[in-house]
C-alpha cells in the first residue's frame, strides 16, 4: 500500500510522521513544491523576520528524519492533477505516481491585493521562508512601511517592523483590527496598544492604487484621493485554500476541500488536512476551515489514524496564538457571533482574558499574557463543559476554580 501526500507543510509532515508512529510500514511519498523540507510558518512574521531565528531552526524535522523513516521527501515537486479512477497523481514534470491512499495537504495562498501597482518592486506577501528572507532587509530604521490588512500577519509584521525602527502605517478595510477572529473590545485594545508603540492606524481605509516610479513602489493612494509616500508594502489580507487540484478532480469543495471528522473527502481513499480542508466541527456544530498549526497537526494525526484503520475522529476546539511586541496572545474556541463577553484581569496591566458567550454559554476566549487562564478555558471548551457568564463572574478572577465543573 502506497501513500502519496500532496503538499510540503505542517499537515503533510505530521501525516507522514504519524503514519510511521501508527506502525504504517509501506512507502510514503511527500510532494513538496518548495525546495525546503517542511518548516514552521509562525516565526516568519516574528522571530525569523527579526533575525532571531536561523533558517535551519525553522525546519519541523531535520531532512535526515525523512530518510531515516523511509519517507520519500520530494522537494520542488508540484502535483498538477489527480486521476481519481486510475488512482494516480501527475506532476508538472510530466511524471505520474500511483497511490493507494492520497492525502491532499496543499495549504493556502495569500489573497492578492486587486489594485494597479500591486506587482511593483517593494510589494511583499508573507507566506514562505523565501518571502520573509526577501522582506527582512526592508524593515530597518527610517524605512516607510505600509502594512495592508490588520489580521494576524499584518499586526505581527507591524510589531516586528516597529521594533526594527521602521515607520509603520497599518491600513485596514474593516472598521477594526482582527475583525475576522475577535470581538470589539479586544480589537480596540490592540489598536491602542499598537498606536502607543508608534504605528499609525487607518481603519475603513481602501488602498486603490500603489504608485510606482520605474517599477519601484513609492506611494499608496486611497479611495478619497489621499496619497502617502512609502517604500515598502506588506500585504496580509487573508488567504485562500489551495483546493483547485481537488476541485478539478471532482472532489467536493466548498471554501476548501470538504472532509468529514475522519478527514475523508467524498472520494474513497482521498483525504485532506490542514488549511485546505473544510471539516464538520462537532464542538461548534458547523463547518470550519481553520488556518492554524494546531489544526494541521491534529488533522494530520487523524488522517494517519484513519489510514491505519483506527477510530480517532477529529473533534477539537480550535486554538491559536500570536506574539505582538511583548504580548503573548492565546486564543481558543470560535467567538464569531458571540452575544456577551466578560473581562477577567486587567487590560491596563496588559494581563487579562476576554471570555465570549453565546446563549449564555462559554464559546471562546482571547487571553493576553495569561497562560493559566488560556489552559483552563481550552480544557473547558475541549471537554464541552457548560460554563455561563455568572459562573465566570462567580469565579472572581480565579478561572481555575471553574475546572470543578468538568
Ligand atoms: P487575516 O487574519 O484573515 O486578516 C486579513 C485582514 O485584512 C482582515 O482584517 C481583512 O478584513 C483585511 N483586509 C481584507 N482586504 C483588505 C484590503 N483590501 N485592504 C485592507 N485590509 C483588508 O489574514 P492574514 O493576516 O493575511 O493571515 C493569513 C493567514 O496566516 C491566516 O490564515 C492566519 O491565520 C495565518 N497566520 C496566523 C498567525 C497566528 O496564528 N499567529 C500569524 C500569522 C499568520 P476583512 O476581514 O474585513 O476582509
Amino acid at each position: 500500500m502506497t501513500v502519496v501526500i500532496i503538499g510540503g507543510g505542517q499537515a503533510a509532515s505530521q501525516t507522514a510522521t504519524s503514519l510511521r508512529q501508527e506502525g504504517f510500514a509501506a512507502p510514503i511519498t511527500i510532494l513538496a513544491e518548495e525546495e525546503r523540507p517542511p518548516y514552521q510558518r509562525p516565526p516568519l512574521s516574528k522571530k525569523f523576520l527579526e533575525g532571531a531565528l536561523e533558517t535551519e531552526r525553522l525546519l519541523l524535522k531535520p531532512e535526515e528524519f525523512y530518510t531515516q523513516h523511509g519517507i520519500e521527501l520530494r522537494l520542488g515537486a508540484r502535483a498538477a492533477s489527480i486521476n481519481v479512477d486510475g488512482k494516480s497523481v501527475s506532476l508538472t514534470s510530466g511524471e505520474k505516481l500511483g497511490y493507494d491512499k492520497l492525502v491532499i495537504a496543499t495549504g493556502s495562498t495569500p489573497r492578492k491585493l486587486p489594485v494597479p501597482g500591486a506587482d511593483a518592486d517593494g510589494v511583499f506577501y508573507l507566506r514562505s521562508a523565501a518571502d520573509a528572507l526577501a522582506l527582512k532587509p526592508r524593515l530597518g530604521e527610517g524605512k516607510s512601511i505600509a502594512v495592508i490588512g490588520a489580521g494576524y500577519v499584518g499586526l505581527e509584521v507591524a510589531a516586528t517592523a516597529r521594533k526594527a525602527g521602521a515607520n509603520v502605517i497599518i491600513i485596514e478595510s474593516a472598521d477594526r483590527v482582527m475583525s475576522r477572529v475577535t470581538g470589539e473590545f479586544f480589537s480596540s485594545y490592540l489598536q491602542k496598544y499598537h498606536a502607543a508603540r508608534g504605528a499609525k492606524l487607518l481603519l475603513n481605509a481602501a488602498v486603490t492604487r500603489l504608485e510606482t516610479e520605474g517599477g519601484r513602489l513609492v506611494a499608496c493612494t486611497f479611495a478619497n484621493g489621499e496619497k502617502i509616500e512609502i517604500d515598502t508594502a506588506i500585504i496580509g489580507i487573508g488567504v485562500m485554500p489551495c483546493a483547485e487540484i481537488a476541485k478539478s478532480a471532482g472532489i467536493l469543495c466548498d471554501n476548501g476541500i470538504t472532509v468529514d471528522e475522519y478527514c475523508r473527502t467524498n472520494i474513497d481513499d482521498i483525504f485532506a488536512a490542514g488549511d485546505c480542508a473544510n471539516h464538520y466541527n462537532s464542538h461548534y456544530d458547523m463547518n470550519l476551515r481553520l488556518e492554524s498549526v494546531h489544526n494541521a497537526i491534529e488533522q494530520g494525526k487523524t488522517v494517519a489514524a484513519t489510514i491505519c484503520g483506527k477510530d480517532k475522529p477529529y473533534r477539537q476546539a480550535p486554538w491559536f496564538w500570536s506574539d505582538q511586541y511583548g504580548l503573548k496572545i492565546q486564543s481558543v474556541g470560535v467567538g464569531a457571533g458571540h452575544d456577551d463577553y466578560f473581562i477577567s484581569g486587567d487590560p491596563e496591566e496588559d494581563s487579562f482574558s476576554v471570555l465570549y458567550f453565546s446563549d449564555n454559554r462559554l464559546v471562546a476566549a482571547d487571553c493576553v499574557c495569561r497562560p493559566a487562564d488560556y489552559m483552563v478555558v481550552r480544557k473547558l471548551l475541549q471537554d464541552q463543559t457548560l460554563i455561563s457568564i455568572d459562573d465566570v463572574k462567580g469565579a472572581e478572577g480565579d478561572l481555575k476554580s471553574l475546572m470543578a465543573r468538568r
